[in-house]
């Protein structure tokens, strides 16, 4: 595959061009991986940002259904979304997310839009690298606004935060003890929390929920990067397709504010420095998935097990192995 004219095409706009990229970056092969790599470098090219939102909440309470009303929205102004999806359960289903056709249909006929689901890699760590770059392929494939959705399960949600400029929370109406439902790292995480659902019956248990989430936003600690008022609550309706445009222009506000006092690239350089360990990280451990590697390990285990060598002197030989 010729990667600069790969590189070339995405910047143009090129929507084959830009699925290929995203198939060559969930190929685990090692050779796609060494392409991969050179690609999101010619990438760097690009100057074009995008605004990426990161996406949470948990099963039925909305994520789909709001994607495509904001997404909708947004296109009708002019922008292109993309959507992306970090799915923690595709271990377990094999299958995603966002693999049901059925999702979006409107969207997905959207030409402003992309819509991609997540890839079925078994490791979330996985997932989330992959994810991460497909990102950046968008941004420089020229879209505006890339929204990475993730199923509210735990661990994806700072995976996804770590690729994020904006962290949502997308809550559903409910009865009296739901603030215990969030957990506190969640709320600390989110930049906005929106109340879906708020129309028909459901309107006053929603007007109840964002006001209890709002005194419970209050009382975080003040973050520096955000101006007053923020983190916030609000409440939306994606069926009826009520408060999304408020919910853009908080979005808005809070990332123009974030770039005009530099907090927007300083959050951006420090996730860089983050994918960047965890790719090392990764690539060390994946080391120790070889064939070699695990002979390696299982016949130096027996020596430890039998007595003949300390564990300490054993890891070292074996870590001597893998750097040969
Ligand atoms: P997801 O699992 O988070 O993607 O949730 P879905 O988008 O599939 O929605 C789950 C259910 O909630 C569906 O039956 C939707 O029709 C319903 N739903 C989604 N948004 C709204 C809304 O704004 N108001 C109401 N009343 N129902 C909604």
């Amino acid at each position: 595959m010729n990667i600069p004219e790969l590189a070339d095409k995405i910047i143009t706009q090129d929507r084959r061009a830009l699925a290929r990229a995203i198939t060559l970056i969930e190929s685990t092969k090692p050779a796609h991986r060494a392409q991969a790599a050179e690609l999101m470098e010619a990438l760097r090219r690009s100057d074009h940002q995008a605004i990426r939102i990161g996406l949470s909440g948990t099963p039925g309470v909305g994520k789909s259904t709001f994607i495509e009303s904001f997404g909708m929205m947004l296109t009708a102004q002019g922008l292109r979304v993309a959507v992306l999806a970090v799915d923690p359960s595709s271990a377990r289903s094999g299958g995603s997310i966002l693999g049901d056709k059925t999702r979006m249909e409107r969207l997905s006929r959207d030409p402003g839009a992309f819509i991609r689901p997540s890839p079925s890699q078994t490791h979330l760590g996985g997932v989330a690298r992959r994810t991460r770059e497909a990102v950046a392929v968008c941004e420089a494939a020229g879209f505006d606004v890339v929204l990475i959705e993730t199923v509210g399960v735990g661990q994806s949600e700072t995976v996804v935060a770590e690729m994020s400029d904006l962290f949502i929370l997308l809550l559903a109406p409910a009865g009296g003890d739901e603030l215990q439902g969030v957990k506190r790292g969640i709320m600390e995480m989110a930049d906005v929390i929106l109340v879906n659902k708020a129309d028909g019956d459901l309107k006053p248990a929603a007007t109840r929920t964002c006001s209890d989430y709002a005194g419970a936003l209050r009382l975080l600690r003040k973050r520096p990067q955000d101006p007053e008022g923020f983190p916030k609550a609000l409440m939306v309706s994606a069926v009826e397709e009520h408060g999304l445009d408020k919910a853009w222009e908080e979005m808005t506000t809070l990332t123009g504010w974030r770039r005009e006092n530099g907090h927007f690239d300083t959050r951006r350089a420090e996730q860089a420095r983050y994918w960047f360990e965890q790719e090392v990280r990764h690539s060390l451990l994946a080391r120790l998935e070889t064939p070699e590697a695990k002979a390696a390990m299982q016949d130096i285990a027996g020596q430890v097990a039998e007595g003949r060598i300390v564990p300490s002197l054993a890891a070292q030989e074996m870590l001597a192995k893998l750097r040969d």
